[in-house]
């Protein structure tokens, strides 16, 4: 781990990572124990009064330098990140570029301004809305985007003039305990990294010296967080789960479509919180749909993440893979078909599990009703848009939302009325540094990403001055003449 600027080996419970394509084990991870927590703790809010005074350009710097460090090491954060969470080394070199690039565009945003002079009550007066950081940030984040949904949090936090205590998930703690290194030039305790499981982030979450939780990862985790912090009315961030719909209009490609559809529903074995995991797919084009749907889906390569043209690697553990057959299942019972995968793809060891089209779904079942987080695609015919609308705002979820057409008539519809933190129109799941990125409903309370990911992490101070300080005349004694 590494606190207060130097490494720290955990002094608690000892987590084994393991490689989800082999079930080897890579390595055990001793978590931090809690007197380790609240050393964490005391290091960010001991570096906190020098990091907010530190001019904004040099924190920018930093955050340059944090950049650059990532973009020479992405080959081998790259591997790391495969070998822990199973994702495709492609996806995972992609994820250390994205990750770089989110610290650059913090690193200037983050000296762009400080808040805002605003028109002042009466003349001889300055009013000033001035931007604060919040304090000691806990930043808590799971295993499918290690280094990405961290960068997310820590860059603009940082930024901000916050100083942070980070806590990886179990699955991939590797590649996050690496990045200490990225930090070595920044004053000891800004950033803090320390290991551990669920005891570990709740024991951040409820610590005093904490002032925000920063949180990504399931709704019932985000639920738990939310109790607890209202109990000290401490600020959160949560950017929880989602039911991700996918509309087809009747007026598009299939031949382009079809493959979008397969790549947003399979991305990373479909552990992406905004994986499309409710297809809905007009009548007239349902049945040409669903056939090509599946001949993209059978012709994917299931395999080894390190292998460059694997396109879909193992789920990363096995409780996962078991919670997502559990709805596979239970849907088959009440009448779904598949059409393709629903196994282990041949494999017997790893948690791999085949890329799986199903129909014949419907919305008693909890294929669609909660997330699944595996590649599975359940495709529903529906008749209009007014009804694959209805549909997808259904669900208590709102993180995001794909629609296919060309209709402007039916963009604009889409525009309006899904209730979804983003809406995708014919490119699925591309993400935008500048665009903010969030959920509505219970997929959460924040916004990631663009002028808003920065907000998230800052306090507001209205300051009124007056230059004159004169007596003012509504001032006691009332009822005198002036
Ligand atoms: P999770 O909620 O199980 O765990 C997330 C993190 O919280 C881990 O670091 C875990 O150790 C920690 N944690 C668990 N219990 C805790 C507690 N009581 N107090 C404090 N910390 C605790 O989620 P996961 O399985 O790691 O990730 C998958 C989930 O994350 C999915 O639901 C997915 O949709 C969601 N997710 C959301 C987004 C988004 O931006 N909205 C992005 C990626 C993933």
């Amino acid at each position: 781990m590494w606190v207060a600027g130097a490494d720290l080996a955990g002094a608690g419970k000892v987590e084994a990572v393991r490689n989800p394509a082999t079930e080897e084990p890579l390595a055990e991870v001793p978590s931090a124990s809690p007197q380790q927590v609240d050393a964490a703790v005391e290091a960010a809010r001991a570096a906190l009064a020098g990091w907010r005074r530190t001019p904004a350009g040099e924190r920018g710097e930093l955050l340059h330098g944090v950049a650059a460090w990532l973009r020479e090491q992405a080959d081998e954060l790259g591997r790391l990140m495969t070998l822990e969470g199973g994702k495709p080394l492609v996806e995972n070199t992609d994820e250390v570029g994205w990750t770089a690039n989110a610290f650059a565009y913090y690193a200037e945003l983050g000296r762009h301004e400080r808040g805002r002079v605003i028109p002042s009550v009466e003349e001889g007066q300055l009013s000033l809305v001035l931007k604060e950081p919040v304090g000691v940030v806990a930043a808590i984040v799971p295993w499918n985007y290690p280094l990405l949904l961290l960068a997310w949090k820590l860059a603009p936090a940082l930024a901000a003039g916050n100083t942070v205590v980070v806590k990886p998930s179990p699955y991939t703690p590797l590649s996050t305990l690496r990045l200490a290194e990225a930090f070595a030039g920044f004053p000891d305790g800004v950033v803090n990294l320390v290991a551990g499981g669920a005891e570990v982030g709740e024991a951040l979450v409820v610590h005093g010296g904490t002032d925000m939780v920063a949180f990504t990862g399931s709704v019932a985790t985000g639920q738990r967080i939310g109790v607890l912090c209202a109990e000290q009315v401490k600020r959160t961030h949560l950017e929880l789960g989602g039911k991700d719909a996918f509309i087809v209009c009747d007026d598009v490609d299939l031949e382009v479509a079809a493959p979008g559809a397969a790549w947003a529903a399979y991305l990373n074995a479909g552990q992406v919180c905004t994986s499309a995991e409710r297809f809905y797919v007009l009548e007239p084009v349902f049945d040409e749909f669903v056939d090509r749907l599946v001949e993209e889906t059978r012709r994917l390569r299931l395999g080894d993440p390190l292998v460059a043209t694997t396109d879909i690697g193992p789920m990363v553990a096995e409780v996962q893979r078991a919670r997502v057959e559990r709805q596979l299942d239970q849907a088959r019972r009440a009448g779904a078909r598949v059409l393709a995968g629903g196994d282990h793809g041949g494999f017997e060891r790893g948690w791999f599990l085949a890329p799986t089209v199903v129909v014949e779904v419907d919305d008693s079942m909890d294929l669609l009703r909660t997330e699944t987080f595996g590649p599975v695609a359940p495709v529903q015919r529906v008749g209009s848009l007014d009804e694959a609308i209805a549909r997808a705002n259904a669900l208590p979820y709102g993180l995001g939302a794909n629609v296919y057409t060309h209709r402007l008539e039916n963009v604009l519809r889409c525009t309006e009325e899904l209730q979804a933190g983003t809406v995708w129109f014919n490119d699925p799941l591309t993400d935008n540094d500048a665009g903010p990125f969030g959920g509505m409903k219970m997929s959460g309370n924040a916004r990631e990403l663009g002028p808003e990911g920065l907000e998230s992490f800052r306090e507001t101070k209205h300051v009124h001055l007056d230059g004159r300080a004169n007596r003012k005349p509504w001032w006691y004694p009332y009822g005198q003449e002036s």
